[in-house]
């Protein structure tokens, strides 16, 4: 393909992807396919000659359709939403063009130098701490691909800090140094943390120790503490608590205050994943719910679920830069240059070495909807998620699990898990609607998260219809 052809089919994808998002409505939201559906559909080996590009667009419809569940169609509610928007796109497309990737300033001034710029605007947005800001002396945020690489990579800085800094000035020969020993290290997260936390914990080989919630299923200073002091009784190394803003269950708040005095006592590592809500800060009228905010260590969102930013952005912000320096911080010849002592390289901060130029989408995300725009969204979602609560709440057949939360409603038939369950399988047998449930002490319920752009008023009252006609059936 020549640079006039792409400009031709370059305009034909564009209109293929506008199309296609105004039109989703049109679309079943679920696929009706079984496993290995698409093998069947193309060649078994790749073509030995090359094909007019005409041929692969048309395949899209053909070979890919069938086959895709459509995320922003106006009946997906499933998960949390993961975000779109015309310019994120556009600027997927710029970074495709430049095709940079950017592991230490030198690889392209520009992309180290615009995601410093659109971390301190994204958390200045947020209502972050200043020591969080490229500009203060120690902090500074960097893009990541997920949440679960964030927890994981703060994870490790915690992990190798704690262990330097235990070591330094100790024989190392000491075998009382239980430090030595990442084994017998500890991290805590509520009982219902994201299970990426878990998963962190088994990849960097430590010990994880889940602590339970208060009534309003939040992780509690009090509880943390015991969960600590036991552990040291048992002779183990306490060094990192994750605090979740909005657990994927319910979207509840652990109370980073009383957790962020007890880390502050204990010297723990004290990491947030807002991966979800952490969005909605950029609404003032939330920002009570991260009260204790500057006694954290880290603080992680994802831009990619609830901002407009397509994934990948997930937005990780470090208070000590300095404690990147760490055992895997290496420095081989061929990554030098001579800038490097007044630069930051990203590398260091993250655990690939390439990285795109992601950066754009936030600048030309920011830039087109504005802060307020953003603002008008996050509370549009609110709105709508409080709209169908109401209509649980009004129904005699139904009732909400807890409160609505951000954009997420939970809420369950009133009767037993079991016709919950049976409710749940009818409902994602008719592919009209997908949900899925959550399980929290023993109450089987259902979750709706308002998920696209396009969802109305009506649709949810379509869908609590719907939701009704199943259950009477059941
Ligand atoms: C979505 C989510 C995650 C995982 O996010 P990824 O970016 O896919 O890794 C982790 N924690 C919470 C609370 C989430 O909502």
């Amino acid at each position: 393909m020549n640079s006039d052809e792409y400009r031709e089919w370059g305009k034909k994808m564009i209109d293929y992807s506008a199309k296609y998002l105004e039109t989703i409505r049109e679309r079943e939201v679920y696929p009706d396919v079984k496993p290995g559906y698409l093998k069947h559909l193309i060649p078994e080996n790749a073509p030995l000659d090359p094909e007019p590009f005409e041929n692969i667009l048309e395949d899209v419809d053909r070979v890919i359709m069938p086959g895709m569940t459509h995320w922003h169609h106006p009946h997906f509610f499933t998960y949390f939403p993961t975000a779109n928007s015309y310019p994120s796109i556009l600027a997927d497309i710029l970074s495709d063009t430049l095709g940079v990737i950017g592991f230490s300033w030198a690889t392209s001034p520009a992309c180290t130098e615009l995601e410093m710029v659109m971390m301190d605007w994204l958390a200045k947005a947020i209502g972050l701490p200043d020591y969080y800001l490229s500009t203060s002396e120690s902090g500074g945020g960097v893009i990541h691909t997920a949440a679960s690489e964030s927890t994981l990579f703060t994870l490790f800085v915690a992990r190798d800090s704690h262990r330097i800094k235990s070591n330094s000035g100790q024989n190392d020969d000491s075998e009382s140094s239980a430090t030595k020993n990442v084994g017998s290290m500890v991290v805590y997260g509520s009982k219902l943390a994201h299970s990426s936390v878990e998963r962190a914990c088994l990849l960097g080989a430590v010990q994880y120790h889940p602590v339970d919630y208060d009534d309003n299923y939040s992780m509690r200073g009090d509880l943390l503490e015991k969960a600590i002091e036991a552990d040291v009784e048992k002779g183990l190394t306490p060094f990192f608590v994750v605090a979740t803003l909005g657990t994927i269950a319910c979207c509840s708040f652990d109370n980073l205050k009383e957790l962020g005095e007890v880390c502050e006592k204990w010297g723990l590592w004290l990491h947030v994943d807002a991966a979800y809500a952490g969005s909605a800060f950029i609404c003032p009228e939330t920002r009570h719910l991260m009260e204790g905010i500057e006694m954290t260590d880290s603080f992680n969102f994802n831009p990619h679920k609830w901002l407009k930013v397509q994934f990948d952005c997930s937005a990780l912000w470090i208070k000590d830069k300095k404690k990147l320096d760490t055992a895997f911080h290496l420095d081989p010849i061929y990554l030098q240059h001579s800038r490097q002592e007044e630069v930051v390289d990203f590398r260091h901060w993250q655990i690939p070495l390439g990285r795109r130029f992601r950066s754009l989408k936030l600048w030309f995300v920011l830039r087109s909807f504005g802060v307020t725009g953003l603002q008008n969204w996050i509370r549009g979602t609110m709105d709508l998620a409080e709209y169908f609560a109401s209509l649980v709440e009004k129904s005699e057949q139904f009732e909400l699990f807890r409160p609505r939360s951000m954009g997420l409603v939970c809420f369950r038939a009133k009767g037993s898990n079991d016709q919950n369950r049976a409710l749940l399988k009818s409902l994602n047998e008719g592919r009209e609607i997908h949900l899925i449930p959550a399980e929290v002490d023993n109450t089987y319920f259902l979750r709706l998260a308002i998920c696209s752009a396009e969802t109305t008023q009506k649709d949810l009252d379509n869908v609590f219809e719907l939701i009704l006609r199943h259950f009477q059936k059941l």
